[in-house]
């Protein structure tokens, strides 16, 4: 990572996701800002230059679902670790969830994740809790929270049981117009299961958390979305049902939005037969029938967005028995990767599309300011080689864990540059 002066990326592929555009130009960045898009006398040129023959320059990706583990676990994953991993996965954008410890469901957690992320390339933009400690009783104090820069709440990790609460905490996230990101899950039906509920998880003999333990909150979710008129906003969606739910909510118009994870859409129950803690998330892996309808939910826009839910959990705690092993995975610097190799090649989704919802989408959702790829513009943009392909080495992620399922796996896309802030990170700088 270091500071831009002048820099010319030559002969790119733009991509406007938003005007849904391509055109072919050389770009001039001067600082933080785009100076010129058009043709550019490079032999003259007197700062750094990168010729981008074959890559594509989008808007930078956001992801609005991870878990950056600081403050409280900084040996599995730091403020900083996390954004070099969200820099080598092409992020310019991360939402951090509010599980850490201290709990982020106050103000002086919001600053402190905010002033450690200051000089990093990356936005760092904290989610903070609904209701404090995450307990699920008592509401935060939202529009303080707001105001110190959270960007929308969540208990994520845990569900906000309580009907009453979750419809209070919508009124006030209402009021000062905040998304309000469930993790849907019924924590009485789910209470002692490690895998998805069916003939696998019976097969295998571990306890399973049937798609009802999602689809009864997502219910609930959607009539309190309905009552309160609080934009609402599905974590993690993985049952079909729940999909189904939230097609007919959104043509009903009510506020609702979801998001999916690449593992989700990637593995199944059946890739459980080894036991590999590495799949074992919440919810957890379903079935193809499942899988089916997430596809489908991408292709007719059920699904708004994808997020990784990167879980970083050190090797002592993932290396145990099956039952007891923490749930989540890593994926921010191989999300990019699935996606082209598995959404955009199985042709789930065009370039475009999955591009919208890994970048656009999330931003559009949280009210953030969307990148313009036009000259005056702040620069905040990705590099990418979309037609390369990497293998996967777990013992090479930025990231301060190891719990990736993907090691090993060739995955497409090649992250050559990210821009932001002024800052430009390239690998091997
Ligand atoms: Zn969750």
């Amino acid at each position: 990572m270091k500071p831009i002066d002048q820099l010319l990326i030559r002969n790119v592929e733009i991509m406007d996701l938003v005007g849904r555009q391509r055109e072919k130009a050389d770009v001039v960045i001067c600082g933080d800002r785009i100076d010129k898009i058009g043709q550019v006398d490079f032999e003259t040129f007197a700062g750094q230059i990168i010729d981008a023959t074959d890559h594509l320059l989008l808007p930078g990706l956001i992801d609005m679902h991870v878990h950056l583990r600081e403050p409280g676990r900084e040996d599995e994953e730091t403020i900083e670790s996390g954004c070099a991993a969200a820099m080598a996965g092409g992020f310019t954008g991360v939402c951090p969830m509010p599980n850490t410890e201290p709990c982020c469901d106050n103000q002086e957690v919001v600053r402190f994740i905010k002033k450690h992320a200051e000089t990093q390339l990356v936005d760092v933009l904290p989610i903070a809790a609904i209701t404090k400690g995450r307990a699920g009783n008592e509401i935060t104090e939202m529009v303080d929270l707001a105001r110190s820069g959270a960007v929308a709440f969540s208990d994520d990790g845990s569900p906000v049981r309580n009907n009453a609460v979750m419809r209070r905490a919508m009124e006030y996230a209402g009021m000062v117009d905040m998304l309000i990101i469930d993790h849907c899950e019924d924590a009485d039906l789910a209470a002692e299961g490690h895998m998805n509920e069916g003939e696998m998880s019976t097969r295998l003999g571990v306890a399973g958390i049937p798609n009802a333990a999602e689809e009864i909150q997502v219910a609930r979710d959607i009539s309190l979305a309905r009552l309160t008129g609080c934009r609402v906003h599905i974590a993690h969606i993985s049952a079909r049902e729940s999909v189904e739910l939230v097609r007919r909510a959104k043509q009903e118009g009510v506020p609702i939005s979801c998001e999916v994870t690449p593992h989700h859409l990637l593995f199944c129950e059946q890739d459980l037969v080894d036991y590999d803690t590495n799949l074992k998330m919440n919810p957890p892996l379903r079935s193809a029938q499942d899988i089916a309808a997430l596809e489908d939910g991408l292709k007719d826009g059920t699904i708004d967005v994808i997020a990784s839910d990167h879980a970083p959990h050190s090797v002592e705690e993932k290396d145990v028995e099956f039952a007891a092993a923490p749930f989540g995975v890593i994926g921010l610097e191989t999300i990019l990767g699935v996606v082209l190799h598995q959404i955009v090649d199985r042709q789930v989704l065009s370039m475009e599309e999955a591009l919208y919802r890994l970048s656009i989408a999330p931003r559009r959702l949280l009210k953030l300011p969307v990148p313009q790829i036009h000259a005056g513009e702040p620069a905040n943009f990705s590099l990418i080689k979309p037609k390369d392909t990497w293998i996967v080495d777990v013992k090479k992620t930025r990231s301060r864990s190891r719990n990736s399922p993907y090691d090993g796996m060739t995955l497409r896309g090649v992250v050559t540059a990210v821009v932001n802030k002024g800052l430009i990170w390239q690998p091997n700088f």
